[in-house]
């Protein structure tokens, strides 16, 4: 698939926090849209996977838009949990996607699962599948990840969802607490963009 570098995109997602990260990584000259330019609502996510509501996420707004669009799913797996809150990340913020209660939602599952969980590692990944979507109804799915622990602790303002709770492999300080910069080195979101940077 050979294809002209995009220059304007609508990004497929009502999320603030995701639309920034996505932006900070595409390069400037690319002009973006979002739902909220054309007043328009996300998708129910109906997949069982993340490549899956990415994708409907994609097509939907490229269908709405007849722009070329990026769409995102992503979401934490903590592996005591049998890899759950996953697909259902955004849904365990309530239905205003209020990111305290998803955290502590998080902890309560933890301690019901073992009320010795803070003594074990509680190893867990974000993932993030891209699909880029265009009119002409050709498609490209991506993934990444990024390994890390659930921390004690809630700790740091920085990012959104659940960056405050989660300490990436090898490093101490969660992603609440590292500066952007350092967030997008190494996390789940910029390794899937780079198996699509050329299209930018
Ligand atoms: P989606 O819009 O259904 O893909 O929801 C993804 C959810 O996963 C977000 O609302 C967050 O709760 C969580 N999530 C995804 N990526 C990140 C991240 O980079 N940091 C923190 N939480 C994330």
């Amino acid at each position: 698939m050979k294809k002209e570098k995009i220059l304007n995109l609508f990004i497929g997602s009502n999320n603030r926090g995701k639309i920034k990260e996505i932006r900070d990584l595409l390069p400037k000259r690319v002009e973006i849209l979002t739902p909220k330019d054309f007043d328009l609502k996300s998708p129910i996510e109906i997949g069982k996977t993340f490549e899956e509501n990415s994708f409907i996420k994609a097509k939907f707004f490229s269908k709405k838009t007849k722009m070329i669009c990026l769409a995102d799913d992503s979401g934490l797996e903590i592996d005591s949990l049998n890899r759950f809150p996953g697909i259902y990340s955004a849904r365990w913020g309530g239905k205003k996607s209020n990111f305290n209660l998803a955290i502590k939602r998080v902890y309560k599952e933890l301690k019901k699962n073992d009320v010795n969980w803070n003594k074990l590692k509680q190893t867990a990944r974000f993932i993030c599948a891209l699909t880029i979507y265009w009119p002409n109804n050709e498609f490209i799915n991506v993934s990444g990840k990024v390994e890390g622990t659930i921390s004690r602790f809630k700790k740091g303002n920085n990012g959104f969802g659940y960056d405050p709770i989660f300490v990436p492999l090898n490093k101490k300080l969660t992603f609440g607490q590292m500066i952007p910069k350092e967030k997008y080195k190494i996390d789940h979101r910029a390794n899937a963009y780079k198996k699509i940077k050329k299209f930018f």
